[in-house]
């Protein structure tokens, strides 16, 4: 096992949306692709906005994603008490300071700062007080007072930015609890943190922890920000757009697998290669590919996708999730009616053209319902269903019926023979079998259909459409 070890670190304010769950995933290739360790670490600081059910719903989406994590999972809010003796060190090595100026002090300083024209922060008054705990304010950080904080980012190259624009960061509140920053940094630093991959909303944060690490006299991680995935918009991707919870690309039928190929890709490349075994993707993967500039979401690349997997998957496993989804959308006893067994056959018909396991349900209707529940779609009964195709229907069901073997192979020999000796185009004929037998004219190849179907069904069927549409 080498060195490296990356975390995932979401504070459980909410469920894993999309981008959330691509920085998981960057982080989670980076550990695997150097045969590191990949952490979970749970930011529930904020007591408020932390909630159980967002980290069950984190939990519940690495799970399916596969985005599996070595070790426990930790929590941020646990270790609040190591935090306090970072602090305390920083404080006793002359690093940071006890400050007990007010909001008003402080908001005043900043006005101050504005109207001169320069950036509005906090001046540094207390930092030479020799204040201590029984101020009862807060523990702020010395900032370097001259000089730049510089790192190279894994995504978007050599970073800099000079202190003068960094504030003397509050370590401690004065509730006593630990910030997010100081707390980032401590806990990186002791879990052994080698690479911190995260979201550009976080470049800012980076240069204000950089300096913690430095005072500490700790090594540095390398840091990487990867940009945000926009709406097609171009705008922040907006709930319309895309920006929804992992689990509801689940209920919309999604493979998880799916998912993270599509993920993947927003954002990583290599060469202009789109699907990725999990394995390829674990050997591959390099943030030297990881693109500086935002990825857009396109749900129908995710559709395509999504297809592309479903062509590939395995017919048992479809066909557990086409009758979990049906027995949910029925109820268990409505589903119990239903011709589940044909499931295995009829899955290897529909796969190809499914666009994801809701779909693949819907398409599997047809196979499974009996005759008086098949929907006929109305403009196909119209164009084809027509006296004249009706009787040739009538026609042909007799030699149907006497089919020995009832296969694709025969059934195809018999409607082709009917159409020779009547010297009419297949079409003429196909078509209306193909609307009586599956209510629709979109359906997998007819022959195959049929003999799926099996005789029985499709008899039935073809007579019901002879004598109940209306001669
Ligand atoms: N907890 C932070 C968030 O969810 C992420 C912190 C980090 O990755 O450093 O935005």
């Amino acid at each position: 096992m080498s060195d490296t070890v990356t975390r995932f670190a979401p504070s459980p304010t909410g469920f894993l949306h999309i981008g959330g769950a691509r920085t998981a995933l960057f982080s989670w290739l980076l550990a695997k692709s150097q045969g590191g360790k990949f952490l979970l670490r749970i930011e529930d600081t904020d007591r408020e906005r932390s909630t159980q059910e967002a980290i069950d719903a984190i939990l519940e989406a690495m799970t399916w994603l596969g985005l599996d994590h070595d070790g426990e999972v930790y929590y941020q809010s646990q270790r609040a008490d190591r935090h306090n003796e970072v602090i305390d060190q920083l404080v006793e090595s002359g690093h940071a300071y006890w400050c007990n100026c007010s909001k008003e002090d402080v908001d005043a300083m900043r006005d101050k700062a504005r109207a001169a024209g320069r950036k509005p922060k906090y001046d540094g008054r207390c930092r030479e007080r020799g204040l201590g705990p029984d101020c009862g304010g807060v523990v702020r950080f010395k900032t370097p007072l001259a000089g730049a904080v510089s790192y190279t980012d894994m995504v978007k190259g050599p970073s800099a930015v000079n202190v003068e624009e960094l504030d003397d960061l509050i370590l401690r509140r004065s509730d006593g609890g630990p910030t997010y920053n100081l707390a980032v940094v401590v806990d990186d630093h002791d879990m052994g943190v080698t690479q911190v991959l995260r979201g550009d909303d976080h470049v800012n944060n980076t240069f204000r922890q950089i300096p913690i690490y430095e005072a500490m006299g700790w090594q540095v991680p390398s840091f990487g920000h990867v940009p945000m995935i926009l709406g097609p918009d171009k705008k922040k991707l907006s709930k319309r757009h895309g920006a929804l919870s992992v689990m509801e690309y689940e209920k919309m039928g999604y493979l998880p697998e799916a998912v993270l190929n599509y993920l993947v890709r927003l954002g990583w490349s290599h060469g202009d290669q789109e699907v990725f075994t999990r394995e390829e993707l674990t050997r591959l993967f390099t943030t030297d590919t990881l693109s500086s500039s935002p990825s857009v979401f396109d749900l129908q690349k995710l559709e395509w996708m999504s297809g592309q997997y479903m062509q590939g998957a395995d017919v048992n496993r479809l066909t557990a999730e086409v009758t979990k989804i049906i027995e949910f959308e029925v109820g268990r006893d409505e589903a119990e009616k239903l011709n589940l067994k044909i499931l295995p056959k009829a899955i290897p018909l529909l796969q190809p053209r499914a666009k994801h396991l809701v779909d693949l349900a819907e398409q599997s209707r047809l196979f499974l319902v009996d005759v008086a529940f098949l929907m006929y779609d109305e403009t196909a009964v119209k164009k084809f269903l027509t006296p004249e195709a009706r009787a040739l229907l009538e026609e042909i069901a007799p030699q149907l019926e006497a089919i020995e073997e009832w296969t694709e192979a025969s059934i195809e020999a018999c409607l082709r023979s009917f159409i020779d000796e009547k010297e009419l185009k297949f079409k003429v004929l196909a078509q209306p079998v193909r609307v009586a037998v599956t209510g629709t004219t979109q359906s997998p190849g007819l022959f195959e259909t049929m003999a799926v179907l099996g005789r029985e069904q499709t008899m039935t069927r073809m007579r019901r459409v002879v004598e109940d549409f209306g001669l």
